[in-house]
């Protein structure tokens, strides 16, 4: 079985071959465009551009760049979806605390008792911003990997009093590799060994020029114990936010991506969905990686049941038939036939991953009806 060239694949996507190389060597793949790839390599490639790969069965893969784009007339604002990362230490539990705790209204009884593994606040000017609780570093490449871009913001938090450290650094690399904007955290400013700015000049060595050395990359001095500086870091990302102009259309069938998920003894199988676009809705069928099912009930970040969930929400996802893993794409699909079909599908790719030594073949992968 033959290979894929760049050269095809460009041509299935409709799109430039310099550019499918250009963002093969960002991915750190460098080939020309008469070399082939592998499978999950023109995957991820394919994700990255924005087309979607249709696999119902193996017999009939397509690559479909028609229906995948939304029309830009059916796009509506939706909330930004920061990730915080930093080493371990510098502050990232505390400050997903503070800022949780900062937006429960006093009068919002019971505040936040649900931990499903991301959560949304309020805004003084009522919109909203989405913080994913879950991906660790480890967490968040394994889902870049899997062409599941879940983050449009990240938080890099570092401790004023330890300077950049060694997951500091991994997270910067991680999210250049992602393109995804960053925001500096400056956190534990309030600890009288706090050196804010040697912080700063150690971003430079890492490419990373923060507003206040003249940069564009804004930083806030903060301190998650005395709950400082967290207004300021809400208005850098609401200000990220708006250059970012992030967009989804609602009115369409529920995609997503499972964040997390577990099996519970008393409701089976939950996921945490990050919708993305489109509104999930309660008795819709879907398939979530090798795993379908119907939504039997959805609950908030507040543990509250809501019918509805459109894009940028975290719901947890009650009605599973298996426990996904992080990082599966989430499907909405019109009828439970379809969703086993593609279930299985998907299974059935998942194994042969894991039995073969060989890659499999892409010509599978890309076979179209003749
Ligand atoms: P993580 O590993 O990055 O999630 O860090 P944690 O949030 O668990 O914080 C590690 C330690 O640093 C804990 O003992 C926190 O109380 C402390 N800490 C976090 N933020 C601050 C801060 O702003 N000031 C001070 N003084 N201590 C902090
Ligand atoms: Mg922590």
């Amino acid at each position: 079985p033959e290979a894929i060239t760049v050269q095809e694949l460009a041509k299935r996507m409709g799109e430039r071959g310099a550019d499918l190389v250009k963002a093969l060597f960002k991915m750190g793949t460098p080939v020309t465009i008469t070399e082939t790839i592998d499978q999950d390599t023109a995957e991820l490639l394919i994700e990255e551009f924005g087309h979607r790969i249709n696999r119902v069965s193996e017999a009939d893969v397509d690559i479909d760049t028609s229906t995948d784009v939304d029309p830009a007339d059916t796009l509506k604002p939706r909330p930004p979806v920061v990730t915080i990362m930093g080493h371990v230490d510098h502050g990232k539990t505390s400050l997903l605390d503070a800022i949780r705790g900062a937006s429960v209204q006093s009068g919002e009884a019971g505040g936040i008792t649900q931990h499903i593994g991301a959560y949304q606040v309020q805004l003084p000017d009522k919109s909203k911003v989405t913080f994913l609780d879950t991906p660790g570093h480890e967490a968040f490449s394994e889902m870049r990997a899997r062409g599941a871009n879940v983050t449009d913001i990240v938080i890099l938090v570092v401790a004023a009093d330890d300077g950049l450290r060694p997951q500091t650094i991994e997270a910067i690399n991680h999210t250049k590799a992602a393109g995804v904007p960053m925001i500096v955290a400056i956190n534990k400013v309030d600890k009288p060994e706090a050196k804010p700015q040697k912080v700063r000049e150690e971003l430079l060595q890492h490419e990373i020029i923060v507003e206040d050395m003249g940069g564009d990359v804004q930083d806030v001095e903060v301190s998650a114990t005395k709950k400082t500086g967290l207004d300021k870091l809400l208005e850098a990302i609401q200000l990220q936010a708006e250059i970012l102009e992030l967009k989804a259309n609602p009115d369409r069938a529920a995609e997503g991506t499972v964040i997390e998920a577990k099996l519970d003894k008393g409701r089976g199988p939950l996921a945490t969905v990050l919708v993305q676009r489109g509104t999930l809705r309660v008795g819709d069928v879907f398939v979530a990686g090798a795993s379908s099912g119907k939504v039997r009930a959805m609950i908030n970040d507040k543990g509250q049941q809501i019918k509805e969930a459109g894009p940028s929400f975290p719901v947890e996802v009650l009605g599973l038939s298996a426990v996904p893993s992080a990082g599966d794409p989430f499907t909405v699909v019109e009828n439970e036939a379809r969703a086993r079909e593609v279930a299985d599908y998907r299974k059935g790719v998942l194994d042969k991953k894991r039995t073969t030594a060989a890659p499999v073949s892409v010509e599978n992968m890309f076979a179209t009806h003749a």
